[in-house]
């Protein structure tokens, strides 16, 4: 129990009555007046005003957990639980993160570790993973007091498996959402434009963003805003280059992989490049790679960091169910050899022109393995680890605008290569069938 007391004296030191039920002065709605805290939301681009989560505390003793976090306004949230991993997950409209320090869970109790971020446009989510199976009452709101401002509670407590396995699950409501916005997503792909006459298209996919901040290197330092970045570099350096370049994202939020895949066709694109980076427990290694698709990985560690790769969708909390291509298996057809012919040989051009400006792995560089967003059957697809964010070297240089421009110029050098050898080999053919 004394840890237990330990949790009541940190809540206690954030105002919050250790005894909170709830009752007339505490709510989950959004009906509660607006206090002074209303000023410190944010306003967004398109002028809304954006809620700001502005502090978070975390207790845990094994037997009981609790999570509170300080808001600037109150919200609506949405919780429920999903198995295999096993995860709570806390839906809600968008709202701003401004957290210093996120604070670490000790990693032993019912929290294994937690992850928050832009679900899709106009919609946060806060997700935390589980040691043992838990539950969560639905979080409390507590109005404002002692300078502090609103504070959501949320209390987790263990659960039988089959307990947490009958409970978990989309509520049928947010299910419904989910899939009018898949619906939605996939219409407003349908009506994309293709390129300019002439212009090759390039679909350039920084992965991972918003709840999903894929590897976290030294000093906290996250993949998923290198890989935006280093984008944004690649597009303008193609542009310049008369290419037609489209992102799958150009702000910090999750896009499911299937999503990205259909972004790809939709565009007809001639060419899919997705950017990463990764991470390794051992921090000595070091060096660029370029992945293309295979059904069953050319070594075991592509396989698992295809694996790694494909989380992404778990961790963001999509909802899988209706998928007809199961994660763990793709098959390639006949008709993809061609498409990964195109592939490999764009893979070995980019490890080629990455070798100019930045270590390449030692080991193979050009490797394959069954990434899920590199399936689309007619458009060539590789994946660029760009470096490792575990290595120092690599993550120092990575936080280096010379760096960053060095690797999308490697990049376009690799994709105008590619273009050339196509448009030489069609010339010839034409000459040939003539
Ligand atoms: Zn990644």
């Amino acid at each position: 129990m004394a840890t237990l007391a330990g949790i009541l004296v940190v809540v206690g030191s954030l105002g919050l009555p250790a005894t909170a039920q709830p009752g007339p002065s505490t709510t989950t709605g959004t009906d509660i007046a607006i206090g002074p805290a209303e000023t410190q939301a944010s306003r967004t681009d398109a002028g809304n005003v954006l809620p700001v989560v502005l502090d978070a505390q975390v207790a845990d003793d094994g037997d009981h957990a609790r999570f509170v976090v300080e808001v600037s306004d109150p919200f609506r949230m949405r919780l429920f639980t999903l198995a295999g991993p096993d995860r709570i997950v806390i839906d809600m409209p968008e709202v701003l993160w401004r957290l210093d320090r996120p604070p670490r869970p000790s990693g032993g109790g019912l929290i294994r570790s937690y992850r928050y971020g832009l679900f899709r446009a106009g919609n946060s989510r806060l997700v935390i993973d589980l040691n043992r199976p838990a539950t969560a009452a639905e979080p409390l709101v507590v109005p404002p007091s002692h300078g502090k401002g609103y504070r959501i509670v949320i209390d987790l407590e263990p659960v039988s498996q089959p307990k947490f396995r009958e409970l978990a699950g989309w509520p049928s409501d947010l299910k419904r959402r989910e899939q009018a916005a898949v619906r939605q997503s996939d219409s407003r792909t349908a009506s994309y434009g293709h390129g300019s006459a002439g212009r090759r298209v390039v679909v350039i996919d920084p992965g991972h963003g918003g709840i999903d901040s894929g590897t976290v290197g030294i000093d906290g330092f996250m993949e998923k805003d290198l890989v935006l970045d280093e984008a944004l570099r690649l597009q303008a350096e193609l542009t310049k280059r008369r290419y037609t370049v489209r992102l799958t994202r150009d702000t910090d939020v999750y896009v499911p992989l299937q999503e990205r895949v259909s972004i790809a066709r939709a565009l007809d694109a001639d060419l899919f490049i997705s950017l990463h980076a990764d991470s390794n427990p051992d921090t000595s290694v070091s060096g660029a790679s370029v992945y293309t698709l295979s059904e069953s990985g050319s070594d075991r560690e592509a396989a698992a960091l295809a694996r790694k790769e494909n989380q992404s969708d778990v961790i963001a909390g999509v909802d899988l169910s209706a998928e007809s291509t199961p994660v763990a298996s793709i098959l390639i057809g006949l008709a993809q050899r061609d498409t990964l012919n195109r592939s490999s040989r764009f893979a070995q051009s980019a490890v080629a022109s990455l070798s100019h400006t930045t270590d390449i792995l030692a080991r193979e560089p050009h490797r394959s393995a069954a990434f899920v967003v590199l399936k689309a059957p007619d458009v060539p697809a590789v994946l660029i680890e760009m470096g490792y964010l575990s290595n120092p070297h690599d993550c120092a240089r990575a936080r280096t605008s010379g760096w960053r421009d060095g690797i999308a110029s490697a990049i376009a050098d690799a994709v105008d290569r590619q273009f050339e050898v196509n448009s030489a080999r069609a010339a010839a053919n034409k000459q040939a069938a003539e």
